[in-house]
């Protein structure tokens, strides 16, 4: 399975795209969170992932630099059912909040034809607390992670028998997420900015964490691969290696900080 980041800033960046990725395998596509608006239709296009191969699709939650990209992601896959240029059917998965916001979504951006289409062809699969589905050919569980800002759900997708990958969403790791946690193969945690940053960005006032923060939290919790994202933008072309000189001085396993459109592959 390959991990490609398509956007790794926090809502407000400027210089990067907000944070949301694809996971591909044999040609599948499920795409995590959509960021902030018609940029994920560049992001995608850079990544070379044509937008209606995505047939599986998860919003973490309703925040709008996780949730509004989904209307371009909408748009594309109307266009393409209404034209009869388009088969089957686009899967939308993610708690009732957001499912709702979706349905709304979709009822006051589109024409009423473009929602019958919409109420046929997407289906919105609403999911619970600890509910697994097969998506891409993996074992999906989503999870609530107990979020202080809005309700926010992550999830693990098992990459074999033993191994599995658990993105945390964009808030710091609660001990409510501990059994998807532990001894993972592959984790996604959020890292607002560096220590240094900490008066700067205040990443505790929106339940963020400096690199440190999350890498201490994943060293503790044996995880092999840490995947770090939702950051600031203000440098950029040194993040890679301000991020991972700190992070490295915390977990002893390996480090990744993507770059927006960098492919990961998950071994
Ligand atoms: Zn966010």
């Amino acid at each position: 399975m390959k991990l490609t980041m398509l956007g790794t800033g926090h809502a407000m960046v400027t210089e990067c795209y907000n944070t949301c990725f694809a996971l591909q395998d044999e040609g599948k596509y499920f795409l995590i969170d959509c960021g902030g608006g018609n940029g994920i239709l560049r992001q995608l296009k850079r990544a070379g992932i044509p937008v209606t191969d995505i047939r599986d699709l998860f919003i973490t939650h309703r925040h709008v630099d996780h949730m509004t990209g989904f209307v371009w992601i909408l748009r594309s896959f109307l266009a393409g059912f209404r034209s009869g240029r388009l088969e089957g059917e686009l899967r939308v998965y993610g708690h009732d909040e957001v499912m709702h916001i979706a349905d709304r979504m979709a009822s006051y951006f589109f024409t009423e034809q473009e929602y019958d289409v919409f109420k046929e062809r997407v289906k919105l699969i609403e999911v619970h607390d600890g509910e697994s589905f097969e998506i891409i050919g993996h074992k999906v569980t989503f999870f609530d992670i107990q979020s202080n800002k809005a309700k926010q759900f992550g999830f693990r997708i098992m990459l074999d028998d033993e191994r599995w990958l658990t993105c945390l969403g964009d808030e710091a790791y609660h001990d409510c997420c501990e059994k998807y946690v532990l001894d993972a193969e592959w984790l996604m945690h959020e890292a607002f900015c560096l220590s240094t940053g900490n008066i700067r960005f205040d990443p505790k006032e929106k339940y963020h964490s400096t690199v440190a923060d999350a890498c201490a939290a994943a060293e503790e919790l044996g995880v092999h691969n840490l995947i770090l994202y939702h950051t600031e933008d203000s440098d950029l072309p040194g993040r890679k290696q301000a991020y991972t000189a700190e992070g490295r001085t915390v977990f002893s396993g390996r480090l990744y900080v993507p770059d927006d459109l960098e492919t990961i592959v998950l071994e």
